[in-house]
């Protein structure tokens, strides 16, 4: 099951902008998702998930952000149109 929003909580309240980049954990061979989250909370979800590793609620591993591809929209047929964080121009 996949969310459709940011996992971030902030102030007890969860943000519901729209994820831009799956968050996931790899560790020796194996990857696992453990979030979405927006392009606002890139650098939080990142802090986050190095406490929750050291804490050890989640494996050790490298911390991987991927930009969620945009599908069935007009900007993949027209990719110089997207900004940077993949978003429609
Ligand atoms: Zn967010």
């Amino acid at each position: 099951m996949v969310p459709e929003s940011c996992c971030i909580m902030n102030k007890g309240r969860i943000c519901n902008l729209p994820p831009s980049h799956i968050v996931s954990i790899l560790s020796d061979n194996e990857e696992y998702m453990i979030g979405l989250v927006c392009s606002d909370h890139i650098l939080l979800m990142k802090s986050k998930a190095t406490s929750m590793q050291n804490s050890g609620k989640i494996n050790k591993g490298e911390i991987r952000f991927q930009k969620i591809k945009p599908v069935m929209t007009d900007c993949v047929l027209n990719q110089n149109n997207t900004d940077q964080g993949g978003n429609c121009g």
